[in-house]
């Protein structure tokens, strides 16, 4: 006899067969007659309900099973008579694998604030919440592989640990086995990274990005799916130290084909999980965010905005709003300009191109106005931005002098600059922070909250 996830018997018709549960207790009920044990082994948002005729067995474990408490049964599948489930497990064997002392189990039976879950991270996944986002968040994993897989696109994994400072996007992290307190300097005092274990200075990445195009341009369409590391401390809803970057690249792609690529990836893996998770969906959307299914679905039906940064800007200041930030050309947008695109303007989500260049990275393509960039941000509703990508600068000496003028050493790039000096091509692609996903999907206010293990200034706990 084989043993199915309560997700799966849960949708098994009432047979002779005899069937073997294992899961969590979440609930007992304990009467002098019958006892009612809800029991979840993570397969889904829905409990098992397991009934216990106390004239028929005595079992001896049942005393100890409370909730959190790791439990083994065996029984028939009937159909149930109570409204919240069609079939229940009437038990004819039953065994606590593993106590959960009531004492002291902290998930008890009530609701839990999630920065109190955010202490007891490895206990947290037990909870409906914290369950339901990180089912939600293993399939839009798989979809993003499927989404890319299905267009051709081949997976490349990229290197974490990094010599080239590539973006200067945030602070790095250094990786280092030197001694801290014994630092081998040179004659002139400096640190002596000779002696490091790289032989120089690294670093852990914060985008694969210039690795990936070396790929594009000899697999064609590529993509990353890895961590990145930022040490920013931007103690905020929306930043994390670590967390997880879906990196597409595409050669022979400009920022047209950039941006169709963006909104027809964001459009499959929405579908995706309103498709595959329907239970979990339904739990945000009673719960987390109202009406988020109908908001994924009118994003999924609709067509991105298009506008410049410039359009952007004058947009801003024509809506006679009164900004924390007051915004001017030249300054990136912030939040709550961000906010105003997204929600009130055009109530949907807002493709930005064409930025300033000051603000962005080196390596975007320059516009014929020498101002702005081929840069291209997706900013959505409720979150802000959540794609940021770019037409790539293919030309050698427009690249080069973007290098310079960023103040960035020419030697580091050596092998970037190669790509543009043996057969360039035009090439675009785009950074996606898979956290944001999950909290736009899930409606999840922090991100903190859809990584199984936060990582954020102060805490690296787990
Ligand atoms: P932001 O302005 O929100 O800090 P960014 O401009 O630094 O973003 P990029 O360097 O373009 O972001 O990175 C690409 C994507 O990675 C972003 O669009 C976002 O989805 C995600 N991202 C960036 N920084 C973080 C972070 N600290 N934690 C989680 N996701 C992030
Ligand atoms: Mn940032």
């Amino acid at each position: 006899m084989s043993t199915k996830k309560i997700k799966e018997i849960l949708v098994t018709t009432p047979s002779d067969q005899a069937v073997i549960v294992q899961g969590w207790c979440r609930t007992k009920r304990d009467s002098k007659n019958h006892a009612f044990l809800e029991l979840n082994d993570g397969s889904s948002l829905k409990n098992i309900q397991i009934f216990i005729d106390k004239s028929k067995h005595d079992f001896e474990d049942l005393s100890k099973i409370s909730t959190g408490a790791s439990v083994w049964t065996k029984g028939l599948l009937v159909e149930s008579p109570g409204q919240n489930q069609a079939v229940e497990l009437h038990a004819d064997e039953l065994a606590i694998i593993g106590e959960a002392p009531a004492a002291d189990y902290p998930l008890q039976k009530k609701r839990h604030s999630f920065e109190f879950l955010r202490d007891i991270a490895h206990l947290r996944t037990r909870t409906n919440t914290f369950g339901a986002v990180m089912r939600v968040r293993n399939a839009l994993s798989y979809a993003v592989h499927q989404y890319f897989q299905n267009n051709s696109f081949q997976y490349v994994h990229t290197p974490i640990i990094t010599a080239s400072d590539c973006e200067g996007a945030g602070e790095m992290f250094q990786v280092t086995t030197m001694d801290l307190n014994k630092l081998p300097l040179t004659e002139d005092k400096q640190i002596d990274y000779s002696h490091d274990f790289f032989g120089k200075e690294a670093h852990l990445t914060v985008s694969g990005q210039l690795n990936v195009e070396t790929y594009a341009m000899a697999l064609g369409d590529v993509y990353t799916f890895g961590p990145t590391f930022r040490a920013e401390n931007s103690n905020t809803s929306r930043h994390l130290a670590e967390f997880w970057m879906i990196e597409p690249e595409m050669s022979f792609c400009d920022i047209e084909g950039n941006m169709d690529r963006a909104e027809d990836f964001l459009k499959f893996v929405l579908s995706y999980v309103l498709e595959n998770c329907q239970e979990d969906m339904a739990f945000f959307n009673q719960w987390i965010e109202k009406g988020i299914i109908d908001n994924l679905k009118s994003v999924i039906n609709s067509e991105f905005h298009r506008i410049s940064y410039t359009e952007a800007i004058d947009q801003l200041l024509a809506s006679g709003k009164k900004f924390e930030f007051p915004i001017k050309w030249g300054e990136d947008l912030q939040s709550e300009h961000e906010k105003y695109l997204t929600e009130e303007l055009y109530k949907g989500p807002v493709i930005v191109t064409d930025y300033p260049k000051e603000i962005k990275a080196f390596y975007m393509k320059l516009n014929d106005d020498n101002k702005t960039v081929r840069a291209m941000d997706v900013l959505v509703p409720r979150l802000g931005e959540i794609i940021g990508g770019s037409e790539r600068e293919w030309d050698y000496d427009k690249l080069l002098s973007r290098i310079k003028a960023a103040g960035l050493n020419e030697e580091d790039y050596w092998w970037y600059l190669d790509l543009r000096k043996y057969g360039s091509v035009p090439h675009s692609g785009f950074g996606l922070g898979f956290e944001r996903l999950v909290q736009y999907v899930t409606g999840m206010q922090n991100i903190r909250d859809v990584i199984p293990f936060p990582r954020y200034p102060g805490n690296a706990e787990f």
